[in-house]
């Protein structure tokens, strides 16, 4: 076996066989009709609670392993390998956006209420930021939460919400306060929305990730405790800010893993595809080119770990992370383009799994900040 790869050490790497083993044999064989069904089960929450999945980096007392980030990133390498975007977006949004914040900010109450039942896979959570007049400029999103006795009264509607129809509680981004000028950057909070009256979802059909219920949810007159508010009032900007940089670290890890993956399965189909009397691969064009993926996939790896190394020691890594997100979500894309090329018509058949990857790679340039906004964020870490 060959060493780890630093960050990583032999622990995680036994970690990482025995998740490789758990998804292939429980989550992948069931990928396909997740995706037909535009749907995977709820159940698929409690089988990873089972297995401790969804606490890695959570404390022992509140159900998790008592892990760190570490730990974390082998998941959202290898969830790559159920072969459904949609199902490891799905788990990915419960474990790295909707519940880090309540882990970070929450009261003792809300991890005993919140963060608990969703390590033991009972409550499924997601984060509810974007708005349809509000996705890449943040600090313009326009859900209101008025003062009422006890609480506020929530009214508005977010879109494009990873686990909107499924997810039991909802961290929601909403504006507090009503200034002129605005307030921009200190009017938000955020509350932790339980499904129930006034709520509603309604599910949206896309491109790729088709196993996942991506929504729009909109709130009427819903009203929500005072205990519910999430860290400090009207400071919500800094939990957005906050939760990013693991967002998008753990996208640059999911890319690295599907990339792997798409190159692994595509060097092996064009060893075995024959054409003009020898494989694929005896073409030059085409080994140069899987020589090209090769380096592509090491390079992602190797931006994606120095950005995840500097994390975990405690850095803040604006910059690196940055630039992992940008660089692997438009690599992986490119990829897998690539890769369904060299499988000819067979790559834009629905049986061979690259015509799903590379629907389901198109989502990362835009999600968890564009490519657009990474390079903003950049221009002014570099001061540009
Ligand atoms: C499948 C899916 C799942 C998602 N899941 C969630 C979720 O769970 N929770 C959540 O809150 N959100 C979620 N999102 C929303 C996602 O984060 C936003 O779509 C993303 O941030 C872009 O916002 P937007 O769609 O409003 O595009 P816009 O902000 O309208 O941008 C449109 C285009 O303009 C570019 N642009 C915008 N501003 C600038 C600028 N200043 N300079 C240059 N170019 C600019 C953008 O890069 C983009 O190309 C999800 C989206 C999708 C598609």
């Amino acid at each position: 076996m060959t060493p780890p790869t630093p960050p990583f050490s032999d622990e995680h790497e036994d970690l990482r066989q025995s998740i490789r083993g758990f998804i292939e044999r429980e989550l992948a064989p069931h990928a396909q009709r997740w995706e037909d069904e535009r749907w995977f089960p709820d159940e698929v929450f409690g089988k990873l609670a089972a297995q401790g999945l969804l606490g890695l980096k959570y404390p022992v007392e509140y159900g998790g392993q008592g892990g760190d980030h570490l730990h974390e990133a082998v998941l959202c390498e290898e969830l790559a390998r159920v072969g459904s975007g949609g199902t490891a977006a799905g788990i990915g949004a419960h474990v790295n956006i909707a519940t880090p914040p309540i882990w970070r900010f929450g009261s003792e109450e809300h991890k005993r209420r919140y963060l608990a039942p969703a390590i033991r896979g009972e409550l499924i959570g997601a984060l509810a930021i974007t708005e349809p007049g509000a996705g890449s400029d943040v600090a313009a999103l326009s859900t209101r939460a008025e003062r009422v006795d006890g609480g506020f009264l929530v009214n508005g509607e977010k879109t494009y919400i990873t686990n909107g129809v499924r997810a039991h509680f909802i961290v929601t981004a909403v504006k507090t306060k009503n200034t002129t000028p605005p307030a921009r950057h200190h009017d938000i909070s955020f509350l932790i929305v339980e499904r129930g009256e006034g709520v509603s979802s309604s599910k949206l059909e896309k491109l790729g990730w088709h196993a996942s219920d991506t929504a729009t949810i909109a709130f009427e007159d819903v009203f929500v405790p005072q205990e519910n508010v999430l860290g400090e009032l009207h400071e919500g900007f800094k939990l957005i800010m906050a939760n990013f940089q693991w967002e998008r670290l753990a996208m640059a890890l999911g890319a690295v893993g599907a990339m792997s993956l798409a190159w692994e399965r595509t060097a092996q189909f064009a060893r075995e595809r024959h054409a003009s009397g020898r494989p694929l691969s005896g073409h030059q064009a085409i080994r140069h080119q899987l020589a090209d993926l090769a380096t592509s996939v090491y390079t992602c790896r190797c931006v994606t770990y120095d950005a995840l190394r500097r994390f975990v020691a405690g850095e803040e890594p604006l910059k690196e992370v940055t630039m992992a997100k940008l660089l692997t979500q438009r690599a992986c894309f490119e990829l897998m383009d690539a890769c369904l090329q060299i499988h000819g018509g067979a790559g834009y058949m629905r049986e061979y799994f690259i015509e799903r990857a590379a629907r389901d790679a198109r989502l990362g340039p835009i999600g968890g900040g564009s490519d657009e906004i990474m390079r903003e964020i950049l221009g002014r870490a570099l001061a540009l």
